[in-house]
């Protein structure tokens, strides 16, 4: 029998007395702020729609407003473009930083933002997934369109929006996949970064924003 764990009377209790832990630090559970990079897209949807799953929004389009942030979504529009205007002010190595420790959440061009590498053509972005991102990889036919898809959280099907969507192409160990639509991953996660291929601020339901809270609440010790 192991001795690392039980103590030496053979009833199976912790070898730590309960009187040695540490007393639980109270934790009062605070609103988190989420950050919403207002340079491009529906922005003020993606604020609306954590507002309404207990977030306090806070529309970014400075570096310096990184700085009080609980964790930032990073909406779509065109991925290019946005670099453009994070190359300024040293705004995309702030933000490099911010989401190597705080939590993130990209949709479509934010997860090519979030992405470590990016396809058709190569550019520049932020690393904080181990995923290859393929932009605008539906062909022209059906550049956009609405689906139903299955995930991994309760609630059934999601409808899921997607618009001139990048493909996730490869997903490293580490990375959960959290929805597939048919055989492509659409909605992952690796640690405190997610990402999605469609946009979750263009639908009804509000589990994705839900999931992306509880993420944020989850780091800081809220739950
Ligand atoms: N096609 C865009 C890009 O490559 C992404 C489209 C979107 O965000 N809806 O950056």
């Amino acid at each position: 029998m192991p001795t690392c764990c039980r103590s030496g009377d053979g009833e199976g209790q912790l070898s730590v007395a309960s009187s040695q832990l540490p007393e639980k630090s109270k934790t009062v559970a605070a609103i988190p702020t989420i950050g919403v990079l207002a340079i491009q897209g529906d922005y003020e949807a993606h604020a609306r729609r954590l507002e309404e799953s207990g977030a306090k929004a806070v529309l970014v389009r400075k570096p310096e407003q990184l700085d009080p942030l609980d964790g930032i979504v990073i909406p779509g529009g065109e991925s290019s473009t946005m670099l453009k205007f994070l190359e300024r002010d040293g705004f995309l190595e702030k933000l490099a930083e911010f989401v190597r420790v705080k939590p993130s959440f990209g949709t479509c061009a934010g997860a090519i933002l979030l992405a470590k590498n990016v396809e058709n053509p190569a550019q520049k972005s932020l690393g904080a997934m181990d995923i290859t991102v393929r932009r605008n990889a539906y062909g022209r036919q059906i550049d956009s369109h609405i689906h139903e898809v299955a995930t991994k959280l309760a609630g059934g099907p999601m409808e899921m929006v997607f618009i001139r969507a990048p493909k996730i192409s490869g997903t490293g160990a580490d990375v959960d996949v959290l929805a597939k639509d048919g055989d492509e991953p659409v909605w992952v996660r690796q640690g405190k970064a997610m990402a999605a291929t469609f946009h979750p601020e263009l639908s009804a339901d509000k589990r994705v924003h839900e999931e992306f809270v509880r993420m944020v609440r989850e780091t800081q010790g809220d739950l």
